[in-house]
């Protein structure tokens, strides 16, 4: 039986979290893909994408779901100028290699530059590169040919299209798009960050053209505070807890680990009013069929095998005893 302690406790057994920054990267980060991961999965989550801003995730994923059993890990790709921006040939590599995920650009956005004054960097966190920001409308308004091109691999792939750092038109742009191109997933990446900070009727708006708002613990933690909790509960109300994510969005240094996180969140939004089974919707029922866990094939179970054939297991000499020489050998 789970102890409570005197009052509900939030349950994360089984939760899922679709946004979190592991190490490596170039801001300062609490713990690496290794280390995140296997704390989600000791606290009973049952997935985890992992996010960079600087390089596609996906093979790193990849290798860490060889090392770590018991957790789903996936990756994707953050479209800022590290992989080429809006760079369709990385994002077909990507999806082809399993990313679950394409992010529009984050510290690369034009609007996260207008915004922050440069890009690369945050308010809190410095460490990217600067330079110009990029824009997914053209003077006219009209998307980009490159970001339409990668509409079309994410809607070919049955993969989730991240909205990021975009302006809330560009944002509006570019769901009203991705939903005419056959893209069934369209999160909206914390909404009341600084970037885009949507306002409510906006938000409502991107609802309705078929956009899941993704609520971040980082936009609402001590370092950061865009928004308070209350204004998130606000929002769940406004536009129902079943086209409502919750994620950690956290691995700064200064915020708990992404699995810590997205319970303090939780609890946080219960203790708010938001009832137990909408938190239940909002951090697994949506994350799962989102990354289609439920046709997903069988890990294959091979790790302990794997693992040991990787370290050569068996031909390695036994303690103490000295190791060949291949000089001596070859000269007989
Ligand atoms: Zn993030």
């Amino acid at each position: 039986m789970k102890r409570e302690f005197g009052g509900r406790l939030v349950d994360m057994v089984g939760a899922i979290d679709l946004h979190c920054h592991p190490y490596p990267d170039l801001f300062p980060r609490l713990a690496d893909d290794l280390g995140i991961v296997t704390a989600a999965r000791d606290a009973g989550l049952q997935a985890i994408v992992l996010k960079c801003h600087h390089e596609s995730t996906v093979s790193r994923a990849y290798l860490v779901q060889r090392i770590v059993p018991g957790i789903r890990v996936f990756g994707g790709i953050v479209l800022n100028s590290y992989v080429g921006s809006i760079n369709p040939a990385a994002v077909e590599a990507a999806l082809r290699l399993g990313a679950k995920e394409v992010w529009m650009p984050t510290v690369d956005a034009g609007y996260h530059a207008q915004v922050h004054g440069g890009t690369g960097g945050y308010d809190a966190q410095q460490g990217g590169r600067s330079g110009e920001g990029i824009w997914v409308l053209d003077k006219a308004g009209q998307l980009k040919p490159e970001v339409c091109e990668v509409l079309e691999l994410v809607a070919q792939h049955h993969a989730i299209l991240g909205t990021c750092h975009l302006s809330p038109r560009e944002i509006v742009a570019l769901v009203k798009a991705a939903r005419t191109l056959g893209i069934e997933k369209v999160v909206v990446t914390h909404p009341f960050f600084k970037v885009p900070n949507l306002d409510l009727p906006t938000l409502e708006e991107i609802v309705r053209l078929g956009g899941m708002p993704e609520f971040g613990y980082c936009t609402v933690s001590p370092a950061w505070q865009y928004a308070s909790p209350d204004k998130v509960a606000q929002a769940i109300a406004l536009v129902g807890a079943s086209r409502c994510l919750l994620v950690s969005d956290t691995g700064q240094r200064h915020n708990p680990l992404p699995s810590e996180a997205l319970r303090i969140f939780s609890q946080t939004l219960f203790e708010r009013g938001v009832s137990e089974e909408d938190i239940q919707t909002m951090t697994r029922r949506n994350q799962y069929s989102l990354l289609d866990l439920g046709s997903a094939p069988e890990l294959p179970d091979d790790v302990p095998a794997t693992l040991a054939a990787a370290l050569g297991e068996g031909s390695r000499p036994a303690p103490g005893s000295r190791p060949p020489d291949p000089l001596a050998e070859a000269c007989g």
